[in-house]
């Protein structure tokens, strides 16, 4: 029997993350800070883990970044994510500290410390993914 790639797309509406895919859908990228020390919180909570102030408020970020570090998969676990791909971890420009996975399909000639920036993919009518690509020519070496 054939086996049905079905992509599993994030769950938007939890009241911890929302904020993130309201953000996404509308072309930016938010991420969680103090509203006592500034500090920013990812993942997302409602305490922060520095002052532990009970309060923290999503405060919209540039959506670029540095990556800290990536991988190329090339083993097939999951039918959805077709191999070769590279599994990225970027650094957010206005947030030090705070990391963000991406997925690029496909083999990629990077560079830790490379710029990256985020493309902001409509995946169905309730799910905006932010993607992160080198922020210079794409390098895809296939
Ligand atoms: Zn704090």
């Amino acid at each position: 029997m054939p086996q049905t790639l079905t992509r599993r797309l994030p769950v938007t509406d939890d009241p911890d993350t929302e904020g993130f895919w309201q953000a996404a859908a509308e072309g930016r990228l938010k991420i969680r800070q103090c509203r006592s020390c500034s500090t920013y919180v990812h993942l997302p909570r409602n305490h922060c883990p520095k002052c532990h102030a009970p309060e923290t408020v999503w405060h919209e970020v540039s959506s670029r970044g540095t990556l800290y570090s990536f991988c190329i998969a090339e083993q097939q676990i999951d039918p959805a994510f077709p191999t070769p791909y590279t599994a990225v971890l970027v650094e957010l420009e206005d947030a030090p500290g705070v990391r963000l996975i991406g997925h690029l399909p496909g083999r990629h000639d990077l560079t830790i410390g490379m710029q990256m920036v985020i493309a902001f993919d409509k995946l169905g009518d309730d799910v905006t993914l932010p993607q992160w690509h080198p922020a210079q020519t794409d390098r895809t070496v296939l």
